[in-house]
């Protein structure tokens, strides 16, 4: 079970993140809907330390992080615990589709070279981009480095995903396969957060959406509800602009 406590990001006198909780069960799926600079990327960012929060508990099993005293050593356990998808793929540049796989298992969950090649390989084949493998992400389209940067996540063995706006920077002809990738994912036992802005695809892949607005949990429930009989007005309003 994962429990996030009180969760606060600010950002000089703007308050981003505003004492956020949520508990997620394993393998459940959540989708994340909400406006533009509501704080979205910044609530995945702080659950991987990315962004530092500046208060609030994050826990995932028997590891917990409290912003106030969290040390070096509980952030990289709470980065091996979590596989993080870009927008914008956010692959190493220099290094090929299988080198980026590899990567976290070697530097994040201390894998040897070999067990961490041989985890690439079966990683890339689920991918279906075994072929790939030796080339650099200027070869690759923007579909298949989005799944190089999924099957990076993958490669993790992670608790948690997390998924920001993982299509959103793809020509629409790519998009597709992304997705086909990502409900593959959603079929294995790791939790998957996916902040989104394709609404058919959250109603169809989600446990349950959450719909937040400056900085806030505004309304949660299972996808019918969210989309068919929103509470909030910010929740209808914003659903009658984005369809
Ligand atoms: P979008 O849908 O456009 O991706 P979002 O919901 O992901 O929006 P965030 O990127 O989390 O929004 O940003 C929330 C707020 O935090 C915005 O007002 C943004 O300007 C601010 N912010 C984010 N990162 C930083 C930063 N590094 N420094 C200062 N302000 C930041
Ligand atoms: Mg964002």
């Amino acid at each position: 079970e994962i429990n996030i406590d009180g969760l606060t990001k600010r950002f000089g006198d703007n308050t981003v993140l505003n004492d956020i909780d949520l508990c997620l069960k394993p393998g459940e799926r959540v989708a994340i809907i909400g406006p533009s600079g509501t704080g979205k990327s910044t609530l995945l960012r702080c659950l991987n330390y990315l962004d530092r929060p500046d208060a609030g508990t994050i826990s995932i099993g028997d590891l917990s992080v409290d912003a106030a005293s969290a040390n070096r050593k509980q952030i990289l356990a709470l980065r091996r615990r979590t596989g993080f998808v870009f927008q914008n793929y956010g692959l190493f540049a220099n290094k090929t589709a299988r080198q980026n796989i590899t990567e976290g298992p070697i530097v994040v969950r201390g894998l040897s070279r070999d067990q961490a090649g041989q985890k690439a390989d079966e990683v890339l084949a689920q991918i279906g981009l075994a072929d790939k493998a030796d080339s650099y992400p200027t070869a690759l389209s923007g579909g298949q480095q989005q799944r190089v940067g999924i099957g990076r996540a993958m490669a993790m063995e992670a608790d948690l995903l997390l998924f920001d706006e993982p299509t959103s920077a793809l020509d629409p002809e790519w998009v597709g396969e992304v997705l086909d990738l990502i409900r593959e994912v959603a079929d294995g036992r790791q939790t998957m957060l996916i902040v989104t802005h394709e609404m058919q695809f959250a109603r169809e892949i989600a446990d349950r959406v959450i719909f937040m607005d400056g900085g806030r949990i505004v309304e949660q429930g299972p996808p019918a509800q969210i989309f068919d009989a929103p509470q909030d007005e910010r929740t209808r309003s914003f659903l009658r602009r984005v369809s």
